[in-house]
Formats: C-alpha cells, sequence, structure tokens
C-alpha cells in the first residue's frame, strides 16, 4: 500500500544482511516492520511507594534487606533467589529468577532500589534490577523490546532512530480525519515516535491509544468486510442432511440430549444446509457436552457423502476423542482413526492413503493434520476443539484442505457475550448454556496450604469409596521445567504418603507421548488412584471416576484456567470436589478464591471477574481465546474494542468508504489482506 514502507530493512542506514537476519527472527522484514515493532513495556525508574502501586504494575521502589537471600536450584540453570524487603511499612518478597550471583549483595539491614513486577495478592515483587542504596535516576521513563540472538534494546533502539529520520515523514496516516479529530489523537508519526523514544507516561499513553484504535478498527473493518463478503457470495455448498437417519442417531445415545444441545445441532445443522459457508463458534462450559454435538455433526455430514476432520490441541485429548467416537460410530460400521505426532511410518501411509480416496470418513488428530502431505478427498467439515489453543494460520491451513468446508470452533472459555461480539464478530457464535440433567454441582472448598494434611484425610475418604483424585502442581514462573520440578516433588511427598495404600501417577508436559499415553491409560484404569499432574491434563481428560481435584497456588491461575482445570472432576454420578490451596493476601486475591467456591456457571464467573476489576485476569495470558494483536490488548482496552466496532460498522455501511479518497488506504489494507477478495475468507 506504501510502497516505502515495504522495503526492506536493509535499506536503513546500518542495517546489513547479518543484523536483516536477526530482524527477521523477531519478524521484522520490511521498513514498516521496524517502526511499528513497539517496546512490550517500559521501564519505571520513578521511586513510588508502594502503597499507590497496583496489581502487576512495573514499579521502582526502595526498601531495607531484612533477610538474607535463601536459593532454590531447578535443575543446573534454573534458580530462584528470594529476600524479604522492608518497603514503606510493608513486609514484601523479592524474587529474583537465574540470578543466584546477587547472593553476595544482600547484606540484612542494607538499603536498596528494586524494579520489577509487583504482585499484590502475593506481597511479591519479581525483580529485573537490583542497586544498592537509593538510586535516582535522570530518565525514569525507558522502553524494553523484547529481543532475541545479539539484539539488544539499544541497537534495536538505534536502528529504529535512523528509520524514523529516514522514513517516518512516510509513515501512512490511514485513520479517517474525522476519528483523529474526535477522539484527539495524536497523528501516526507523533504515535510511532513517541512509543519509541517516550518524553513521558502521559504523552506514551496518548500515542499507544492512537495504535491501539488503529489496530482495532483494521481488525473490525476486517471482519466486518468478511462477514459480509461470505454473506452476499457464498461458497458453501448446501450439504443434503439425511433427517431420518440423524434422528435415529441420536435417538441411539446412551443420553436423551440437553434442550441447550438440541438447539446447537439445530442451528449448525441449518448452516449445514445453506449454502453459505458455515464460521461457527460454540461455546459451552466443561461439561456441557460438546464433543457429541460435534459427533452428531459429523456424521450427517458423512452421510451426506462428506468428510470430517476434527483437530485437537494435544495427543492426550486427541486419543480421547478417538475412544469415545469409536464407541458412538462402531455400530454403523464407521471407522475414526487418529493422526498425530505418534502415528508414523507405514501406519502413516496407510491411513493418509486412506483420507486421500475418501475411504476413511472420519479422522481425529492434532497440528499433525495441517501437514503439507495430508489430502483429504471431499472434507466436508472442519471441527477444532479448544480452539484458542490454534493460531489462525494454523486453522486456516485445515481449512484449506477441502474446497470451502463448514468450520466450527468449539470452545470452553466462557468469553462474556459483549467481548464475543466485539472479537468474534466474523463468526456466529452458538452457546451451549446448561449441563445435562442429574449432573451435580462440584463442591469448592478454599484451604490455606497449612491445611494440606486435613485435605490429604478428606482426599483418603473418597480414596476409601473407591474414587481417585487428581492434583495439579504449583504453579512458579511460565517456565515448563520449574512446575515440572514441582510436580515431580509432589508425587514423591504423596507416593510416600500414600505409601502401601494408593498408587500415584505422575503427569508432565516433558513426558514422551507414549510415557503419557500409559500414564494416562494407569490412571483412567484406575490402576493408579492419584494423579499428580501440571497443567497439561487442563483440557478436555475424562475420567468420571475421578472426584477430587486439588490445586496448589490456585491464586496464581486465571479463574478461566482453574474453572477449566475444576471441570475435569464431575464427570460421573458420585459428588465431586474441588480444593483450592491458596494463600492470596490481598482482598481481591481472596474475592476471586470466594467467587470461585460460590459458583459453578463459567459465564457467570467471567461476568463476576469482568466487574471486580475489569476484564484483566480471567484470562490467562496463555489460554485467552482471543486473538492476538501487536500493541492492543482486547481484554483492557475493550472499550476502544467497542468504539473501533461500532466505527466500523458505520464506515462498512456508508457509501463514501467504498469510493472516497479518504479512505483509499484503509480499502487498499483490506484488499492486500484478502479481507476484500471474496475469494477468501478467513
Ligand atoms: P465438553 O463440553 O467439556 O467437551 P463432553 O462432551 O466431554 O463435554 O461431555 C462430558 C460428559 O457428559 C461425557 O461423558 C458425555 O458422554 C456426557 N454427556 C454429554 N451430553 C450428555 C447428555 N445430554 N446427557 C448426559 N450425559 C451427557
Ligand atoms: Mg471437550
Amino acid at each position: 500500500m506504501n510502497e516505502i514502507m515495504e522495503q526492506p530493512v536493509t535499506t536503513v542506514k546500518g542495517i546489513g544482511e547479518e543484523t536483516a537476519k536477526q530482524l527477521k527472527s523477531l519478524r521484522i522484514e520490511t521498513v514498516q516492520d521496524l517502526l511499528e515493532y513497539f517496546p512490550f513495556r517500559y521501564e519505571d525508574y520513578q521511586i513510588k511507594d508502594l502503597h499507590q502501586v497496583k496489581h502487576e504494575e512495573r514499579v521502582t521502589v526502595v526498601g531495607t534487606i531484612q533477610t538474607e537471600a535463601s536459593i532454590r536450584y531447578f535443575g543446573k540453570k534454573k534458580n530462584r533467589l528470594t529476600f524479604r524487603l522492608l518497603v514503606d511499612n510493608v513486609l514484601v518478597t523479592v524474587t529474583f529468577f537465574n540470578r543466584a550471583f546477587l547472593q553476595k549483595q544482600i547484606a540484612v539491614g542494607a538499603e536498596v532500589t528494586i524494579t520489577g513486577k509487583w504482585d499484590q495478592h502475593r506481597l511479591t515483587i519479581t525483580g529485573n534490577e537490583f542497586k544498592q542504596g537509593r538510586e535516582e535516576r535522570e530518565q525514569t521513563f525507558a522502553p524494553v523490546y523484547s529481543v532475541t540472538g545479539t539484539l539488544t534494546t539499544r541497537s534495536l533502539r538505534k536502528y529504529i532512530y535512523q528509520a524514523l529520520k529516514d522514513f517516518g515523514s512516510y509513515l501512512p496516516e490511514i485513520l479517517p480525519q474525522k476519528y483523529i479529530i474526535d477522539y484527539k489523537l495524536p497523528s501516526k508519526k507523533e504515535a510511532v515516535s513517541q512509543l519509541h523514544f517516550p518524553t513521558n507516561k502521559e504523552l506514551v499513553k496518548h500515542a499507544r491509544r492512537r495504535m491501539v484504535y488503529e489496530e482495532f478498527l483494521v481488525f473490525q473493518l476486517k471482519m466486518q468486510s468478511f462477514r459480509k463478503a461470505n454473506r452476499e457470495h457464498s461458497h458453501g455448498r448446501a450439504v443434503a442432511i439425511d433427517k431420518g437417519s440423524l434422528s435415529s442417531f441420536i435417538d441411539d445415545l446412551p443420553f436423551p440430549l440437553t434442550n441447550a444441545q438440541r438447539r446447537v445441532i439445530d442451528e449448525i445443522t441449518t448452516d449445514l444446509q445453506s449454502a453459505t459457508q458455515m464460521n461457527r463458534l460454540l461455546q459451552g462450559d466443561v461439561g456441557s457436552g460438546k464433543t457429541v454435538v460435534a459427533a452428531i455433526c459429523m456424521y450427517a455430514i458423512i452421510q451426506a457423502g462428506f468428510q470430517a476432520a476434527l483437530m485437537v490441541p494435544t495427543e492426550i485429548l486427541a486419543e480421547q476423542h478417538v475412544q469415545s467416537l469409536q464407541a458412538l460410530f462402531q455400530p454403523y460400521g464407521v471407522e475414526v482413526e487418529l493422526l498425530s505426532g505418534s502415528v508414523k511410518g507405514k501406519k502413516r501411509k496407510e491411513k493418509l492413503e486412506l483420507l486421500a480416496n475418501g475411504h476413511l470418513k472420519i479422522i481425529v488428530g492434532t497440528h499433525a493434520l495441517i501437514q503439507d502431505d495430508v489430502h483429504f478427498n471431499n472434507l466436508g467439515l472442519v471441527i477444532t476443539d479448544e480452539q484458542h489453543r490454534f493460531g489462525v494460520e494454523q486453522r486456516r491451513v485445515l481449512r484449506d484442505k477441502g474446497e470451502h468446508p463448514d468450520v466450527l470452533f468449539m470452545t470452553a472459555t466462557p468469553i462474556p457475550r459483549t467481548l464475543a461480539i466485539s472479537v468474534f464478530g466474523d463468526m456466529d457464535v452458538s452457546i451451549i448454556d446448561e449441563l445435562p440433567a442429574g449432573r451435580k454441582t462440584i463442591e469448592t472448598y478454599w484451604a490455606k496450604p497449612d491445611m494440606f494434611e486435613r485435605v490429604l484425610d478428606f482426599t483418603e475418604k473418597e480414596l476409601m469409596a473407591g474414587r481417585q483424585c487428581y492434583v495439579i502442581c504449583p504453579l512458579i514462573e511460565e517456565s515448563d521445567k520449574i512446575d515440572v520440578q514441582n510436580a515431580i516433588d509432589v508425587h514423591l511427598l504423596l507416593t510416600q504418603h500414600f505409601q502401601g495404600k494408593w498408587k500415584v501417577g505422575l503427569m508432565h508436559g516433558r513426558l514422551h507421548s507414549s510415557e503419557k499415553d500409559v500414564v494416562m491409560e494407569e490412571f483412567s484404569q484406575n490402576q493408579t488412584q492419584i494423579l499428580v499432574s501440571t497443567t497439561v491434563v487442563e483440557v478436555g481428560v475424562n475420567v468420571p471416576n475421578a472426584t477430587v481435584m486439588i490445586i496448589y497456588d490456585a491464586e496464581r491461575f486465571g479463574l478461566a484456567q482453574l474453572h477449566q482445570l475444576r471441570g475435569r472432576v464431575g464427570r460421573g454420578q458420585a459428588q465431586s470436589y474441588c480444593i483450592l490451596l491458596a494463600d492470596p493476601k490481598s482482598e481481591v486475591g481472596k474475592e476471586r478464591m470466594r467467587i470461585m467456591t460460590e459458583t459453578n456457571d463459567g459465564f457467570v464467573l467471567s461476568e463476576r471477574d469482568l466487574e471486580l476489576r475489569g476484564p484483566g485476569d480471567f484470562f490467562g495470558a496463555k489460554q485467552s481465546g482471543l486473538p492476538d494483536f501487536k500493541i492492543a490488548d482486547v481484554v483492557h482496552d475493550y472499550r476502544a474494542l467497542e468504539v473501533a466496532r461500532n466505527d466500523a460498522a458505520t464506515l462498512i455501511q456508508s457509501e463514501s468508504f467504498w469510493i472516497h479518497d479518504e479512505f483509499k488506504m484503509l480499502r487498499e489494507l483490506l484488499k492486500k489482506e484478502g479481507a476484500m477478495n471474496k475469494q477468501k475468507i478467513d
């Protein structure tokens, strides 16, 4: 759209081939990419009163050291150093990861300046910088970029400085004047320079506001024009559904469907029958019975002569789905096969052949499904489970393996309706808002960690009654390795505690998939009664005999994730329990635990959390179910998202948007991204 901006980064003075290669690994290839590679945060060196700092804010404080440093090692390379610090009359814990060398500098009674991130729930600062004495800086507000290899924040700033100098005046102003004026936004050039070379916090905020709005507006325009194009020019095919055989399939199920299941099946089969390509999101709380809905839709499509594919994020889940689908389809003589990383060689080749020649109608798999050599004969329906675990690109690749197949995304993350409309505006949304009859609500308790013995006594009663139990391990940081170490420790502890009585299994992400299979199989066969695990069990695992879910460090998890974990129990007839081991320090943290104990309804949970403190914490970063943006954050900036959604709707409906020069750049941007190309709808 703007040739100068599209030039390779090597046109910037000082950037050679070698640097360009490094930049490429950050996905910076053009001048524009470089200018729009924004800092992921700013370090704030302004010394603050701790009482004025909000949860998760970056902060610099001065305090007096109260204890010597203690260090815990995890393997050879990882370690955690902790000490206590008195700051503004609050006793806090300071943690540094992998900086054991600081130990010598931690002297009781010394005054130090710490820069890091504040966790109000745990009264902890996770440190980035440590200075002896009280250190005041001149430049108190500095950008920090996410970098790799030999690139540093400093070198990156140098390149960006040069790029701004040479090309800044070519930065295209794509926002319509009206909005710039109405919302008092800085120009694109001002905003970009301010984000990289900040004057102060206020101006950065202002600049960010502009870029967020721009990103949302473009996103909304894209989604809404896809939808418009999809409505006006259909590419789907009208599938002829055999109503009679579908009802007898439903009648033969071991249980009657819930009303909500019936409703969403109606919605989906209506889509299948219409000539428009389906693009539908199916939301339903954990245990609401999405799998059987998927099965029914697959049955409908294969009866009409097409193939169906179900893609799931983990191997464990894929295998479980294969098993439950096989049980459902076997009486009808329909084969269900698995395609995953562990299916190799001759076996894999055979399956690929059966898919390509159309003899195999139903395939369930992981990412293995989207490899180049996987071809379908006649793919009519694509379903992805736990859709947020897949990127847009992966979903597109699977979809492109068929000729405009209908697409269904399933998710158990209850996204409040208001947010869902803004974020998934290009999809239709179906909701299963009812659990199968007779399901007991899971009793949830919040216990302090020092009550662990009592929790184990309680667990033992359940075990004596023939039930099983999950124990989810403490989450220390976003490091798989440390989480695994924790799981190993807890496993050892419980094995000793229950020695001679109960068997304890261990599951974590570092196991080979064949090892995971064995662990899972043993648990589902009740050969092990307790399963200690990291959060890998979270998605979709189904062992109805498990009635107790114990979650360590519960305050560390997002409410959505806690709710997902809790959903691993309560899958059978017996009463189930979830015990949150947590010691949150703040009122908000305590309130979150209370909310968990008070409701089992994921939608209520997400709405309450939204009320409590903005949509912030409900969605843990990793599995938000929400799309990724360069600078905007759907959750924190959701008001801007709403505004952009309305503006996009107004623009798209107006005649002038499609002809007026002022909107030319926006139109070209949409065209470039394929949003207006009617052949491509994603
Ligand atoms: P999720 O929505 O979490 O994927 P599942 O599809 O795994 O839920 O269903 C959870 C359990 O409930 C499964 O054992 C399934 O067989 C059972 N189930 C599904 N629908 C019904 C229903 N209408 N009545 C009774 N049990 C059902
Ligand atoms: Mg499921």
